[in-house]
């Protein structure tokens, strides 16, 4: 049979420990023998990053501007243990931070359901996406102690040096604390475009709330520039394929979300987002069966796993012991990264056979083959556990048969 051809290259990232292994073996064993893979190659690995000074990191992310789609593989994050480990010049910074920053882009997760293994809110029978908005709040403030006797005030000078005072509060009789936040204006309608633009991708209904009875000020800028951009922008696309943007507030949007059964993304101000993140993707039970997809306001996306390097399995195959490390979510970083690159350069066996790659994936862990972390919360009844290598041939025998 003749392999698939792409028109354009993917920017492919490679990265560090269980994670770099795995992406080999996907490679190999799951995409090589169906497609003539093109791809731009990044070696994001700390060795490398370190050699180049890590000019690596911001060259693939250059690429990707230039290409518009990228798929990438954990990478570490260098922390004090890492500098002897890797010999390291500098303690580099996270590889995903630098490449957002460049990319200024929206980062949506979703999880990955299969049969027998249900979630802790078993309603949820559709993913529920979370988009985290990545600037600004308390993640960028300015916060003091203050004595008493102390009386605190927001200031504001515009270009022609005039100034607005505020009361935040007098400190008559007791010491206490202040904290300064600010976003912008731009980045809150990049994230507002950067969700709405995924909500036609997925045809699925886009949630935003904040807490703007409250904040009159402060969080009601953010519903009204969502709304805006909503109603000037998007409405008639999405009237079309009859989904909706629903806003209402941040307490409401939980209680709607525990009782819902999925299928929306949710737009989260940036705390939010933290913290509900880790609560969702827990909820549906395994950090390795969530992907994650980096979305700029301009459409570049960049594909990834939303677990890291899985160090422990690493250095357990570094023994020479064989490991049960789950690749789902590297896989379907990779299959969403060919679907992407199928859609823009209209080439459908691309698609298609992306479809392919997960629904193999999916069958293979409902047919009861699956990695010890599901074994362990598989409510199937016959279900087998296999090494890390072995799973991924088990997909391949049925992503040949498909
Ligand atoms: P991790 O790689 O996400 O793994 C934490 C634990 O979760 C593992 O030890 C394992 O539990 C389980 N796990 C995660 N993914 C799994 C998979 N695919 N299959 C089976 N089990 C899985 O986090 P970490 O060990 O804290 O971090 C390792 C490195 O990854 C760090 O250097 C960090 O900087 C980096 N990191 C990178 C990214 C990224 O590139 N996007 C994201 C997060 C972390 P058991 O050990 O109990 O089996
Ligand atoms: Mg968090």
């Amino acid at each position: 049979m003749a392999k698939i051809q792409m028109k354009t290259p993917l920017v492919e990232m490679d990265g560090d420990e269980m994670t770099r292994i795995l992406w080999k073996w996907i490679k190999e064993i799951l995409i090589l023998p169906y497609v003539d893979l093109k791809t731009e190659y990044y070696d994001l690995g700390l060795e490398h990053r370190n050699e180049t000074d890590d000019k690596v990191t911001i060259e693939s992310a250059e690429a990707t501007k230039k290409y518009g789609v990228a798929v990438k593989c954990a990478t570490i994050t260098p922390n004090a243990a890492r500098m002897p480990e890797y010999n390291l010049k500098e303690m580099w910074k996270s590889p995903n931070g630098t490449i957002r920053a460049i990319l200024d882009g929206t980062v949506f997760r979703t999880p990955i359901l299969v049969k027998g293994i249900t979630p802790y809110i078993p309603t949820w029978t559709k993913p529920i996406t979370i988009a985290r908005h990545a600037y600004g709040d308390v993640y960028k403030n300015t916060e003091m102690q203050v004595k008493k006797g102390s009386k605190a005030e927001l200031v504001v000078t515009d270009e022609n040096g005039n100034e607005t005072r505020q009361e935040i509060f007098n400190f008559k009789d007791t010491d206490g604390i202040i904290q300064g936040l600010h976003n912008k204006d731009d980045s809150i309608a990049g994230f507002a475009r950067a969700c709405l633009n995924y909500g036609l991708d997925l045809k699925q209904d886009v949630w935003f709330a904040s807490k703007d009875t409250i904040s009159k000020k402060y969080d009601h800028r953010f519903k009204d520039i969502f709304q805006e951009i909503y109603d000037n922008e998007y409405k008639e696309k999405y009237e079309a394929l009859g989904i909706e943007y629903f806003y209402t507030l941040i307490d409401d949007a939980v209680a709607r979300v525990i009782r819902s059964n999925g299928g929306y993304i949710w737009a989260c101000k940036n705390y939010d987002g933290d913290v509900m993140s880790d609560m969702v993707s827990t909820a549906y039970g395994s950090l390795a069966m969530m992907t994650s997809v980096l979305v700029s306001p301009d459409g570049i996306y960049e594909y990834e796993a939303a677990h890291g390097t899985v160090q422990r399995h690493y250095y357990k195959y570094l023994k020479g012991e064989t490991t049960s490390t789950n690749s789902v979510a590297t896989i379907f970083a990779w299959s969403g990264a060919l679907r992407k690159r199928g859609e823009l350069d209209n080439t459908p066996d691309l698609c298609e056979f992306a479809d392919k790659l997960e629904k193999a994936t999916i069958q293979t862990i409902e047919e009861g083959v699956m990695t010890g972390d599901l074994y362990m919360i598989s409510k199937l009844e016959n279900k087998k556990k296999v090494d890390s290598e072995e799973f991924l041939k088990e997909i391949g025998k049925r992503l040949e048969a498909l």
